[in-house]
């Protein structure tokens, strides 16, 4: 009994030499999908649009707002995701089921800065310089421009007045490791849709992640492989909700067998037939990535449903403890 009662001590001294050892140890990397139209938590409400907090290499960065500001809220705190702090927010593009949600971060975290594709008269605010256009000097003053005298920079407004957005114009890395893949779309229906995608190098292979994909996610993908050819995990949505499987048998082998892509986590407008298809090429290697879903990205990625994002490093001292416990109950 007593040499049990030591046991435990022990144990449990153990444990908070490994907890004080886990808050020295690397920031967490993982992925938390906020938003999101299938899922299994109860605490969310499913809807159609994309939001995901990426925590990786020790930043904190919230990638697209989903559709509507009262479901990022509800969502966000089911999680425990504290939403005043963050590093950066990254606006993939334009559409409502990515942005939508903007009004609702941008009252709890008015000055946090947000990255957005730069797009001429886009919804993200623009500029251009005053000779951009054509002159013509024959006619009188109230017939040309600005009376023939434009300014050095034409500035036009944005949909989201008193957000501190920084437009990206093309691939930029934007902090140590972590690029913006900027690329424009020529799909019809979003012809000229410039769309932002994340791009994180860490120890082990790059981690992608895409909000639509409506560059195409081939083209995306060929673009990170220029900054690491070693792709260990793509998340979001690839937008073949309509394609049809020859289209989606494409997609699945490039991914598996040119790019070489270890993990995949797809979601949103990804479609129904192509998690399917990507599940049967990856197999153990597809993530499910549905509402909630917390993504732990590291050597062997592994997908969590029902941890919270805030605290998962107690969840592990928690498992830890237990662990110790076992042994010292065997013991
Ligand atoms: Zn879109
Ligand atoms: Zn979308």
């Amino acid at each position: 009994m007593r040499s049990t009662c030591f046991s435990v001590l022990a144990a449990l001294g153990a444990t908070w030499i490994l907890a004080g050892y886990a808050a020295a140890a690397p920031a967490p990397a993982r992925i938390t999908v906020l938003y999101e139209a299938f899922g299994k938590n109860a605490t969310m409400t499913k809807d159609w649009g994309y939001a995901a907090l990426v925590e990786i290499g020790g930043k904190r960065i919230l990638f697209d707002t989903g559709d509507d500001p009262g479901i990022l809220a509800k969502n966000a705190k089911a999680k425990g995701v504290d939403l005043t702090r963050l590093d950066f927010v990254v606006l993939s593009h334009r559409h409502s089921d990515h942005v939508g949600g903007f009004s609702f971060l941008h009252g709890v975290n008015p000055k946090v800065k947000v990255y957005a594709p730069k797009e001429n008269f886009g919804v993200f605010g623009s500029d251009l310089p005053g000779t951009f256009y054509r002159k013509d000097e024959s006619l009188p003053a109230e017939m040309r421009y600005y009376g023939g005298m434009p300014p050095e920079t034409m500035k036009f407004g944005t949909a989201f007045p008193g957000a501190n957005i920084q437009v990206i114009d093309k691939t930029t890395e934007v902090a140590s490791g972590i690029t913006l893949i900027a690329l424009v779309s020529d799909a019809p229906g979003t012809k000229e849709l410039k769309e932002l995608s994340l791009a994180i190098d860490t120890p082990d292979g790059e981690v992608l992640v895409v909000a639509c994909a409506h560059p195409g996610i081939e083209a995306i993908v060929a673009e990170a492989a220029k900054i690491n050819p070693h792709i260990h995990l793509i998340a979001g949505g690839f937008h073949l909700v309509v394609a049809q499987d020859p289209a989606i048998e494409k997609i699945a082998t490039a991914l598996h067998d040119k790019y070489k892509v270890d993990y995949i986590a797809p979601g949103h407008c990804t479609g129904e037939p192509t998690f399917a298809a990507l599940q049967k090429a990856f197999g153990d290697r597809y993530l499910y990535a549905g509402l909630g879903t917390t993504l732990n990205v590291g050597a062997n990625p592994r997908a969590e449903s029902d941890s919270k994002a805030s605290n998962s490093s107690s969840d592990d001292d928690l498992r830890t403890y237990r662990a110790l416990l076992a042994q010292s109950d065997g013991s």
